[in-house]
């Protein structure tokens, strides 16, 4: 049986990582970090009926010594490198934690690897940020990076110690530079969530209104179902590399809005309102990536239309809000805030 250690499993990826690598009969283990708030701990795994077939690993990505005395229990043939502070938003608050855990965290796994058990295969989660004020249209594997947050800067280097351990010391380490996909799972912070949550409130008569920040900024969005595919396939290659994964088509927030309200047979301009405190000090314009070399080399096509993953959110948050079995309960998110959104 092949031992998959996964950081980050309480996240969106983590969870949907952990439940296909168990389809696929792995041994799946999970750095998980101790929380005051014992009873949410777990609440993805939980949702996929999968939290009692994992084995949870109580650590830190900032703590060496965790990533150390984990790898040694675990002996892992393959590591996924999920976990970090993903929010780029909170990484204008909260810029030295961001660096220390999605900068410095991915150097101590790759650390713990390098020390423990060289033979693993590492996967690092790189990210679209890195792109930030594009320097092409269509983004690839060779188009140069240009980070506007704290989180891409972190990201930045993360990728770059991933480059530098495979070609340093020969490890089998890749970086899959996922474009945002979204899910049910994903964070209630996160807009297109935010969206489907803010409309199956007010589908519902609990709220009439869903404040959102810039409207004109378009992503390139698919399933998270499909990305942590990609995931897999690319620590079962030969050789390691670097693989663009994207959808290759992009959409505006507001085109988002339109399609998340019309599921609910509502009008989105009757709801939606702008406000100055959810813009970000700076945007990500346009982000659309080519996953050509991901098809060619991985086989890897998403399955997931952006219709239908938000139709699937819509109806997940309906269903939360009806069984008041909230995943998360949404935030207040504080007024006033330039990187509130
Ligand atoms: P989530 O925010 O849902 O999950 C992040 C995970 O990291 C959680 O399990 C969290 O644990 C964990 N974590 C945070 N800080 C620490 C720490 N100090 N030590 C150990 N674990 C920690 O992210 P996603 O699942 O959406 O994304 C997975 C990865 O992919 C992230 O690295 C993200 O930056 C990256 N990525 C995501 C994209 C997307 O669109 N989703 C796009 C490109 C890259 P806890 O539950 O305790 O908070
Ligand atoms: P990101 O691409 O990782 O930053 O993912 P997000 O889902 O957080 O943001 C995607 C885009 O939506 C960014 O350009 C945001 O500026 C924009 N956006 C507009 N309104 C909001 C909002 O209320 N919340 C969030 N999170 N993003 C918003």
């Amino acid at each position: 049986m092949p031992k998959a250690l996964v950081t980050g499993i309480t996240g969106q990826d983590g969870a949907y990582l952990a439940q296909l690598l168990l389809a696929k009969n792995y041994e799946v283990y999970g750095l998980m970090r101790r929380s005051a708030s014992a009873e949410i701990i777990g609440e993805r795994l939980r949702w996929l009926g999968i939290l009692d077939h994992v084995h949870l690993i109580d650590g830190d990505l900032i703590d060496l010594s965790s990533t150390i005395r984990i790898m040694d229990q675990v002996k892992p043939d393959e590591v996924y490198n999920l976990g970090a502070q993903s929010f780029v938003a909170a990484s204008w608050h909260q810029p030295l934690l961001t660096g220390t855990v999605t900068g410095l965290g991915t150097v101590n796994m790759l650390e713990a690897v390098r020390i423990v058990q060289p033979t693993a295969r590492f996967y690092q989660a790189s990210s679209s940020e890195m792109y930030g004020k594009i320097q092409e249209p269509v983004q690839t594997e060779r188009t140069p990076f240009y980070p506007r947050s704290p989180y891409a800067a972190a990201k930045l280097y993360a990728h770059w110690m991933t480059v530098n351990y495979r070609e340093s010391f020969g490890m089998h380490a890749s970086s899959g530079i996922l474009f945002n996909h979204e899910s049910p799972l994903r964070g209630i912070e996160f807009v297109t969530r935010k969206v489907t949550d803010g409309v199956a409130r007010i589908k519902l008569g609990l709220a009439k209104e869903l404040t959102l920040g810039n409207l004109d900024a378009t992503r390139d969005w698919g399933h998270a179902r499909d990305y942590v595919r990609a995931m897999h396939l690319m620590l079962q290659q030969e050789v390691a590399d670097d693989y663009v994964i994207a959808t290759g088509r992009t959409t505006s927030i507001r085109d988002l809005c339109r399609i998340a309200f019309s599921h609910a047979g509502l009008e989105w301009q009757d709801h939606v309102r702008q406000h100055e405190s959810m813009m970000r000090p700076a945007e990500v314009e346009v982000l659309l990536g080519d996953p050509s070399k991901a098809r060619e080399k991985l086989g890897w096509v998403p399955l997931v239309q952006l219709e239908d993953l938000i139709a699937e959110m819509v109806e997940a948050d309906i269903a939360r809000h009806r069984g008041r079995q909230l995943l998360a309960l949404p935030r207040e998110i504080p007024a006033g805030t330039s990187a509130a959104a």
